[in-house]
């Protein structure tokens, strides 16, 4: 089932291979009535500076919970979204809902931490998307450095010249960029010294075995050399236990995210977890 086939399978969605009434015209319809009705909803991830433990910013994840209460994942619903074209209003309002609670954050005199948003494949092949998103920005009266937009490798790679161009334009406005799922898209090892990127997310397919695995470690260690000699920063993703995290320390790992460390939560409850300290 294309469904199963997880994010970044938009290609499955062909509007050929279905027919009416299949799962993809529901989620499509159900998509409509979210951003009619304003009922998808954000949460908020903690990310961690693995040596000190501090809070460095938070990865916005799009929630949607239907009206009985059965909650939609967001790797089937954004493949859909992005068959459709929805993927384009749905990243609008991400954006200006998240541009909206740093407002209140920082409103409240809380920790200025930056937002790391994911922008979609689709999205990436506007011609204007750095100025659509300096608009948005804009509006909302929000810096651009704020937002750390996070992009895959496989959607720089799906048109890698116009992606690049980009890339470019929303860097020099003010955004960083982030590599996203590092490690198990499509680029090379050539083309990744060329990206305009701010830093890497380690994909949790290589966090995953390091506490049981040498091989695993071998690779993680050699993937955050590469990432050190480029000059980049990495994330690691995915870190489900003190094991996990203590040997990403030690390898030189600058930032941490995953359930170990902490949940995606809702705003108000990110507030009373990570941010009731006040400014910092
Ligand atoms: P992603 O950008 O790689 O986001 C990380 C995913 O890993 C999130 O899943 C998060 O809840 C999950 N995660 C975090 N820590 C752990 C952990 O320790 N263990 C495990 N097993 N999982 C962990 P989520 O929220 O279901 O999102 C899935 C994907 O959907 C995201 O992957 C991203 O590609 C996409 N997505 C989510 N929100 C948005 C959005 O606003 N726009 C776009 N374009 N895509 C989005
Ligand atoms: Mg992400
Ligand atoms: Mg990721
Ligand atoms: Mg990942």
């Amino acid at each position: 089932r294309a469904e199963q086939a997880g994010r970044n399978r938009y290609a499955l969605y062909e509007s050929s291979w279905e027919a009416p009434g299949t799962p993809h015209l529901r989620t499509e319809s159900l998509l409509q009535e979210a951003l009619r009705q304003d009922s998808f909803t954000l949460h908020f991830q903690p990310q961690f500076a693995l040596a000190t433990g501090h809070l460095t910013g938070a990865e916005v994840l799009l929630r949607l919970t239907l009206g009985d209460g059965t909650p939609l994942s967001p790797a089937s619903f954004i493949p859909v979204a992005e068959s459709t074209g929805q993927i384009i209003e749905i990243g609008e309002w991400v954006l200006r809902r998240a541009c909206r609670q740093l407002r209140v954050w920082d409103a409240l005199g809380l920790a200025r931490i930056p937002f790391a948003v994911n922008v979609s494949a689709i999205e990436l092949s506007q011609a204007d998307l750095s100025t659509r998103l300096q608009f948005i920005l804009e509006q909302e009266g929000v810096g651009m450095e704020r937002l750390h937009l996070e992009i895959t490798e496989t959607a720089i790679a799906r048109n890698e010249a116009l992606a690049i161009a980009n890339l470019k334009a929303l860097r020099a406005a003010g955004f960083e960029i982030w590599i996203d799922d590092f490690g198990t898209g499509y680029s090379s090892l050539k083309s990744i010294k060329n990206y305009p990127a701010s830093g890497l997310k380690l994909d949790r397919e290589f966090v995953k075995d390091l506490s049981e695995d040498q091989a695993a470690r071998v690779v993680a260690a050699s993937i955050l050399d590469l990432a050190r000699n480029l000059g980049y920063p990495v994330v690691a993703e995915g870190i489900e236990n003190a094991v996990q995290c203590a040997l990403l320390r030690s390898q030189g790992c600058d930032i941490g995210q995953g359930f170990h460390l902490g949940h995606p939560v809702d705003a108000l409850e990110f507030q009373r977890l990570y941010l009731s300290g006040g400014a910092n």
